[in-house]
């Protein structure tokens, strides 16, 4: 029997991971690299202790909170399922999760509080009651995301865009019909605008879904406006344990097929040679051979950084960056019952919100306040009657003109601000222990460029041709897979290249 040919993974992102599932079941024997003590990329967990004794804590000073330090909202996860499938497991031995009904509470600058619940016809009535927008328009609004969606998602999410076989495949037609429904020429916003029948504070919600990638509403085309269909259509799910249970369950299933893992081992070079890759040179000098190398690191520096000498597609990575986020980590001493796993707390302008964040690229005064807090659904993140809060805000990734320091200070005060109007109470009360993650720091953890959560934002209609293929079009053996390349950003997204990178390489 030939012996196995090797692969190399830069990183083990959630899509690294899953290309090394991909690649092991192809035959590759595979070698992943990763510069982090662990996996995850920036799917990461961490738990906070409380180490002084707080009034509320007293007769235990171990007393300590876990989170989901990264992603919180997950659809699709049939995407994770097929790699156990298609490993031949049973996927709820391994990775189990629930359905979330409600999805998300929204909390209006103008007082009005909105449940969204799962079912379209539920939500359009609870729209109705509570904005006074016919049902009609949100059940219209979801149909049109239905459409697009599948229409489009075979041929732009499902496929490499930049192979001449893609457009001679019979989906290509579907997604030629959808094309006038799209609104290539129309902003998100726009369209929103006129589904929510001039309400803003639909609208709003609907201009929301723009940030799933962290793109601007009032940029992005009206394409975006699928992105509901993925929650109210195809459902927003749980995992069992949180969300770092997709990263430890994949891992999990590397290993059983022999995947290596090398943590605390930062890639310096892929090497290259006559237009082939043939290994990579890592930071201590040792070099590693593989006629296959993927890199999972975002495709900035891995041309900056890894590639060099070589010849980089300028148009591609001078692309606008996705935006960053804000994040503060708080163990909070009591619960709130009024509180579900997904909060939103709206801006009163979200205009000038987007303004500051994309054109001004500095952090709005008052911003758009969403509050995870899994210990809703897992009791045990949490000590008992406590709860863990994910508080994040969007910002704009660091291009190096921000003084962060200033703006978190600032945006510490607006966000407490913003919920003590919100819920009546003094949150800053409640806060027995704090952790705080921004974009410089989201950078040097998980290399991604500037901090950008999601690699190029999608604020153009031609940004899913402009990001980068899963395959180097030079260079032999060399793929991209994650969120910086085709077909973009967010844990589904990140799945479906490595989907494209297994059947490329
Ligand atoms: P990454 O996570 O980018 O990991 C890349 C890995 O490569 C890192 O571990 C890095 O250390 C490693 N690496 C880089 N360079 C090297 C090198 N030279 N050598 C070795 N290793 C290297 N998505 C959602 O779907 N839903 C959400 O709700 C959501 N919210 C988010 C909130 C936050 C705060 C963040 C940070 C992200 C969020 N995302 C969300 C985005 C989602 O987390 C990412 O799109 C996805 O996890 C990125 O995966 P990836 O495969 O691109 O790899």
């Amino acid at each position: 029997m030939a012996e196995a040919q090797s692969a190399i993974v830069v990183g083990a992102g959630v899509g690294g991971l899953a290309v090394a599932v991909r690649l092991a079941l192809k035959g590759y024997r595979v070698t992943v690299l990763e510069s982090a003590a662990s996996f995850g990329g920036k799917m990461q967990q961490m738990d906070l202790m409380v180490s002084t004794v707080s009034k509320s804590i007293a007769t235990d000073e171990k007393a300590g909170y876990r989170f989901d330090t990264g992603p919180s909202l997950f659809t699709l996860p049939y995407l994770v399922d097929d790699l156990f499938r298609e490993a031949g497991r049973d996927p709820s031995a391994y990775f189990r999760y629930e359905r979330l009904d409600p999805v998300t509470e929204y909390f209006f600058a103008d007082g009005t509080r909105l449940t969204a619940w799962a079912d379209p016809a539920r939500l359009a009535e609870e729209v109705e009651a509570k904005l006074s927008v016919p049902a009609a328009a949100v059940r219209a609004h979801l149909a049109r995301a239905a459409r697009v969606y599948e229409g489009t998602a075979p041929t732009f999410l499902g496929r490499s865009l930049h192979r001449a076989a893609t457009y001679l495949h019979p989906d290509v037609l579907r997604a030629i019909a959808v094309i006038p429904q799209m609104g290539l020429l129309r902003s998100m916003h726009g369209a929103n605008a006129r589904a929510a029948h001039g309400d803003t504070r639909l609208t709003q919600l609907f201009d929301r879904y723009a940030t799933y990638n962290g793109s601007d509403p009032y940029q992005a085309p009206a394409t975006l406006n699928l992105i509901p269909h993925l929650e109210f259509g195809l459902g927003a799910y749980y995992p069992e344990g949180g969300i770092y249970a997709i990263a430890r369950s994949i891992h999990q299933l590397a290993e059983e097929l022999g995947v290596t893992f090398r943590f605390q081992t930062p890639v310096a070079e892929i090497v290259v040679a006559n237009a082939r890759v043939t290994g990579v040179r890592t930071a201590a000098g040792e070099v590693l051979p593989a006629s296959v190398v993927v890199s999972n690191a975002d495709v900035v520096p891995t041309y900056r950084r890894l590639l060099p000498t070589q010849p980089a597609p300028e148009q591609t990575l001078r692309q606008p960056r996705s935006s960053s986020a804000l994040i503060f980590y708080w163990g909070i001493d009591r619960s709130f019952p009024e509180l579900d796993l997904h909060n939103i707390f709206f801006s009163a302008d979200y205009q000038a919100e987007f303004t500051d964040i994309f054109r001004r690229k500095t952090v709005p005064a008052d911003p758009t306040v969403y509050v995870n807090i899994s210990s809703k659904k897992s009791p045990d993140h949490a000590p008992p009657g406590h709860e863990n809060w994910f508080v994040m805000v969007n910002v704009p990734h660091d291009d190096g003109s921000q003084d962060w320091p200033a703006l978190i200070a600032q945006t510490r005060t607006a966000v407490l601000k913003r919920l003590q109007q919100a819920l009546g109470t003094a949150v800053e009360n409640h806060i027995t222990v704090e952790k705080i993650w921004e974009p410089r720091q989201i950078a040097a953890d998980t290399s991604s460029f500037g901090g950008a959560l999601y690699g190029a934002s999608s604020n153009n209609a031609l940004a899913a041709f402009l990001r980068h293929p899963n395959f180097s079009s030079r260079i032999g053996g060399l793929f991209f897979c994650g969120g910086s390349v085709h077909p973009g950003g967010g844990i589904p997204l990140c799945l479906l290249s490595a989907r494209l990178v297994g059947e490329m390489a």
